[in-house]
């Protein structure tokens, strides 16, 4: 029976950077995927390599530092994946945030970001508001571009899958996961390759599931506590029609969340919306409201779409959020990534809870720390902090 230091369930963007920390540590890897790479949440996001300017509002200071600073190395190491777009934000006579407020805001993401690049960010003159994709201009007060990191999703976590198996992990997919029995020293993993069940073992297993997470838990014998989780469902749609000039963060009129309107592949995304979420992952889909919801703001900032016409969309898909379970809407709630493990001293399980597409590597990393007593030593072959991430 083959024996791994890890055992990776899911090939979404962390398990896809858990296996490449773990192949550039030195450790053997298999990654479970029972779709293919990036199939759930990580093709299904904004696809924004940001620090996340709305997350200053709930004071998830360390968030924001640690994803600039991610932002920054996927710059220099993904430059044909990530890449900076001007963002605009137009501030109307009725918009809740008002100028004095972004500017603080916009020097705070300057300063967590190290005046690193694109940390500028000023105002655009009146006379080029005509120039920004057909924004309505009635009672538009003023409008500031800053620059944040835009990504496609899905190739990012694929360039990352590639990467771990160029440093020596393997990848079985589809392969799903069936089961787990804890053993004093690690895990016995049963799982399911075109309907024949495989076995190995694992010091470690690494559950990033993202959506499925609990699901994958229950699995495992003898039975883990799940941690206090809510799936909160966020839907975008693609209408035809170019957004050019970058990505417009605009307040939608219903509620006075930020929402986003970004180029994509020459047509518009706009999204999203929270909706909490009681089904299955696998059944996830946008809801009729939650369009109607999405191209309500489109008409709104948009006057050329305010036609009785429906709007074109190409598209629509939903992704679905892991936040911790809290009172109230899921706007101000942590994104911060949260690593559960079976016991603290060397961990057989450890489950990988929420976080953020920009946050891949930083989680990782934390991830084989905290798993720094339950793995052989080994001999690393790289550091993730340099290692090249290129398109398919
Ligand atoms: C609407 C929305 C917008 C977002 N926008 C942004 C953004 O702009 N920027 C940002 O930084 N973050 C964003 N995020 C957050 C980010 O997308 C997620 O944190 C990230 O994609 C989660 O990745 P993951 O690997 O944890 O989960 P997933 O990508 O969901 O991966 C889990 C994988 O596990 C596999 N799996 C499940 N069960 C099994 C099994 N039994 N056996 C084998 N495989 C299994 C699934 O097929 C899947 O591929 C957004 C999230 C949402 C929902």
């Amino acid at each position: 029976m083959n024996r791994y230091d890890l055992v990776v369930v899911g090939a979404g963007i962390h398990g896809a950077g858990v296996a490449q920390a773990a192949a550039a540590a030195g450790h053997s890897v298999l990654i479970l995927e029972k779709g293919s790479p990036a199939d759930g949440t990580s093709s299904r996001s904004s696809k924004l390599i940001h620090g996340g300017l709305r997350y200053l509002e709930s004071g998830q200071f360390h968030l924001v530092r640690e994803s600039l600073l991610e932002r920054t190395l996927m710059l220099r190491n993904a430059p044909d994946l990530v890449h900076l777009v001007p963002f605009y934000i137009p501030v109307y006579r009725g918009t809740r945030r008002r100028p004095w407020q972004l500017r603080i805001g916009l020097s705070l993401y300057a300063v967590l970001g190290g005046f690193g690049p694109g940390t500028s960010f000023g105002s655009v003159p009146r006379s080029q508001w005509d120039q920004l994709d057909g924004l309505d201009t009635q009672d538009l007060d003023a409008v500031l571009v800053y620059h944040d990191g835009q990504t496609d999703d899905a190739a990012l976590t694929r360039a990352i899958v590639r990467s771990a198996v160029q440093l020596g992990a393997e990848i079985a997919a589809p392969a799903e996961f069936i089961a787990a029995e804890l053993e004093p020293a690690g895990a016995l993993v049963t799982y399911s390759v075109s309907n024949q069940t495989r076995s190995c073992q694992a010091h470690v297993l690494v559950n990033a599931a993202g959506p499925w997470a609990t699901q994958v838990l229950e699995r495992v014998i003898p039975r883990q506590q799940p941690a206090a989780i809510e799936l909160v469902q966020g839907t975008h749609i693609v209408i035809q029609g170019g957004t050019h000039r970058g990505v417009y963060y605009v307040e939608a009129p219903q509620d006075g969340r930020a929402v986003f309107v970004m180029p994509w592949h020459g047509h518009t995304l706009v999204g999203t919306t929270e909706t909490a979420f009681r089904g299955k992952p696998d059944d996830v889909r946008p809801l009729p409201e939650e369009v109607a919801y999405l191209e309500a703001i489109v008409r709104r900032y948009f006057p050329r779409y305010r036609s009785d016409e429906p709007l074109a969309m190409l598209d629509s898909f939903a992704g679905l959020r892991v936040l911790p379970a809290a009172k109230g809407g899921a706007f101000g709630r942590s994104r911060e990534t949260l690593l559960e493990v079976d016991r603290a001293d060397r961990p057989r399980v450890l489950t990988i809870y929420g976080g953020k597409l920009t946050g891949w590597r930083a989680a990782a990393e934390q991830t084989l720390q905290r798993l720094e007593s339950a793995l052989p030593a080994a001999r690393a072959r790289a550091d993730t902090r340099e290692l090249p991430l290129k398109p398919d």
